[in-house]
């Protein structure tokens, strides 16, 4: 058995200097950041070794940037690799992640070749995705030009009868998984034990030979790299300062706080009730669209349910198609599910294609790819989103890569729009805005040299409303060419944690996190604020939590918010013990009125508050209800 460790060296943004900020161009001048190895590949690093540990082998590290990306290497030998590989050429520069996810995969095909000797008994490990691009796009594009499964996600593993079985996360809870097949890819998304290096092994790192391959050392075809053969293409970066509407106000006196956030609310709440605006495109005359076809929706079902994420994402595909004078079509995949295709026509759909077989009724990505890149080679979309949710997270990299299409990760706004670059016209086109560089900046990018425009959006930007019963609409019914030859892995063992608290019943979520310290601070404070400031607004109130305070048992993970639990979008959201990690705000920042308690004034959550309070939360928390029970009389 052996084992390929992808690493990548990172701009440190957890880090930047003043200087680095150019406000005027809105851009962050890169050059002046130190460089890191991306946090989550060291813990990719730390379950390799893990995994050879149990099951001897070489490692090799591999990775792709400028000649000063060898420190990383040289890091990775000293924890535990064999070999690095340095993938360096000016060519390969300014690539998309479709662009980077060819030449790595032509690398490892050249590692199996030459340093593994052919032996095709390998396991690639990498991080989910890195804190610069943030995309998870690169591992699961990788794996779809090697046509070779992909666990996501993975958080530890058992070794049974010489099988490697890994635990991951779901939006539901988790699963136990196993590959049928090698080589195969593994994302590790959280992994305790930290990395260490011996004195002795990063002497011996920094005296060893790195291999140094150039893109004429790989078969590839030029067309598919770089920035010319990337399939997106970035045309805007500014400033997140123009766009965000928070500015926090800190408040020491708490009645009078709680007096500003009734204020802010009352003003929230009217605003609220005002019709959405839509964007006001409209299509010019006589010239011929730069994309034709349906705006497609892929819409997540579980359970006989469909994931509220995925009915907001309807409401906006059809704000598009209208724009577009096309129709809306909804994609259901599984064993039976065109039964849910009466409450998608509802929802605003057109159309419902609905994409039934036996060998669909569990997710798994390399089937389910097979069968949606089917269905869009007969039927030609011209937009094709998915929710960003874990599951819209692992699949929709893969789709795009097949479909030959660029993807847009995590996007917070989507909008038609005619384009020119030099002597080109791009005629109502998909721009898809995302957050980058951990929320620091803000893009703008565009589909290039692509079949389909593809974006994945951020779960609970676009807010679902109520159903129109009775609206109907056209079912397409689907039976894709898949056989159990497609299926790449298998799932042993599931178990659902998320069910039964639907977080989104309630318009006052209190959640707690790693500074409430213990279970009994969590229990003591939490609840109790939860419930006074449900009655003080007289609105239903629930408990969340981050995810830190899940891990750490303060509360059942069907509590937790974020990318892994839920996202909500209340009246009023209050964080309290929480730092704001990026993956925490994207399940809760589009809360109406977001209220947080911090003892740290530099915590991150305050950058997306209406209202902060500094302190220690063993403390605010009494003093805050002693406020409420004192105007609930
Ligand atoms: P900490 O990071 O421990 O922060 C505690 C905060 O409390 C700090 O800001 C500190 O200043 C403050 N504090 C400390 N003591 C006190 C006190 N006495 N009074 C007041 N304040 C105090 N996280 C999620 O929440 N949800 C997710 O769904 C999620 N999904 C993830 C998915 C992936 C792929 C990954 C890699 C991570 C995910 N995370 C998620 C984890 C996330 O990155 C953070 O680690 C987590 O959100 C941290 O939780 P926390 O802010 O509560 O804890």
């Amino acid at each position: 058995m052996n084992y390929i460790v992808l690493i990548k060296q990172v701009p440190d943004i957890r880090n930047i200097p003043e200087e680095a900020w150019d406000w005027e161009k809105g851009i962050l001048k890169r050059g002046l950041l130190d460089n890191v190895c991306n946090e989550l590949d060291k813990q990719a690093l730390a379950m390799v070794l893990a995994l050879r540990n149990r099951r001897d082998g070489k490692i090799v590290s591999l990775t792709m940037g400028p000649p000063f990306a060898e420190d990383v290497l040289r890091y990775s030998l000293s924890i535990c690799a064999d070999n690095g590989v340095l993938l360096t050429d000016r060519k390969l520069g300014g690539a998309d992640t479709a662009a980077t996810a060819y030449p790595l995969a032509k690398a490892i095909l050249k590692i199996e070749k030459e340093i593994f000797k052919g032996n095709k008994e390998y396991i690639i490990v990498s991080g989910m995705q890195s804190i610069d691009g943030d995309t998870a796009q690169v591992p699961p594009q990788i794996a779809e030009e090697l046509g070779i499964p992909h666990l996501a996600y993975a958080t530890s593993f058992n070794y049974n009868n010489g099988v490697f079985q890994f635990n991951r996360i779901t939006r539901e809870g988790t699963q136990t998984v196993a590959s049928l097949v090698y080589p195969y890819m593994v994302t590790v998304t959280t992994w305790t034990e930290s990395p260490n290096a011996s004195f002795s092994r990063t002497r011996w790192a920094r005296n060893q030979k790195l291999f140094e391959w150039h893109a004429s050392d790989l078969e590839m075809e030029e067309n598919r790299i770089g920035l010319s053969g990337s399939r997106t293409t970035v045309f805007r970066i500014f400033s997140p300062r123009d766009v965000s509407t928070r500015n926090c106000v800190f408040e020491t006196d708490l009645a009078k706080l709680l007096q500003r956030i009734k204020e802010f609310y009352e003003h929230k709440l009217e605003a609220a009730t005002k019709p959405h605006k839509q964007s006001e495109y409209q299509m010019p005359e006589g010239k011929k669209t730069s994309f034709q076809g349906e705006v497609w929706i892929f819409t997540e079902q579980e359970n006989g349910g469909i994931n509220p994420a995925s009915l907001g994402l309807l409401i906006k595909g059809k704000e598009l198609a209208a724009q577009l004078h096309e129709k809306v079509g909804a994609v259901l995949v599984g064993k039976e599910v065109k039964n849910l295709a009466t409450g998608l026509f509802a929802s605003g759909a057109n159309r419902v294609y609905a994409v039934e077989h036996p060998l669909l009724e569990e997710y798994l990505p390399v089937p389910y790819t097979k069968a949606i890149v089917e269905l869009m080679g007969q039927y030609k979309p011209q937009i094709m989103l998915f929710s960003a949710t874990p599951l819209g997270r692992e699949l929709a990299p893969r789709i795009a890569y097949r479909a030959k299409s660029g993807l847009t990760a995590d996007c917070t706004e989507l909008d038609i729009f005619d384009f020119r670059r030099g002597d080109r016209e791009y005629v109502a086109t998909l721009r898809q805005t995302r957050p980058a560089l951990g929320g620091n900046i803000m893009a703008s990018i565009m589909s290039q040299n692509s079949l389909v425009q593809m974006s994945t959006v951020r779960p609970g930007v676009f807010q679902y409303i109520k159903p129109e019963p009775g609206v109907g609409g056209e079912l397409v019914e689907y039976t894709p060419n898949i056989t159990s030859n497609d299926i790449g892995a298998i799932i042993l063992a599931a178990e659902k944690k998320i069910s039964g608290t639907d977080l989104n019943e309630a318009a006052i979520i209190v959640s707690g996190g790693g500074g409430c310290k213990t279970k009994e601070g969590f229990e003591r404070c939490i609840p109790t604020l939860a419930d006074h400031l449900g009655q003080f607004f007289g609105q239903k109130a629930m408990v969340g939590a981050s995810r830190m305070a899940v891990e750490s048992g303060f509360i059942d993970r069907s509590h937790q918010i974020g990318q892994t639990g839920q996202t909500v979008k209340p009246r009023i959201y209050l964080a309290a013990g929480i730092s704001g990690a990026v993956q925490h705000l994207t399940g809760m920042q589009n809360s109406d009125v977001i209220i947080a308690i911090n003892s740290d004034p530099n915590a991150r959550i305050f950058k997306v508050a209406d209202f902060g309070i500094i302190g220690n939360i063993e403390e605010v928390a009494p003093k805050l209800i002693k406020v409420l029970e004192s105007q609930e009389e």
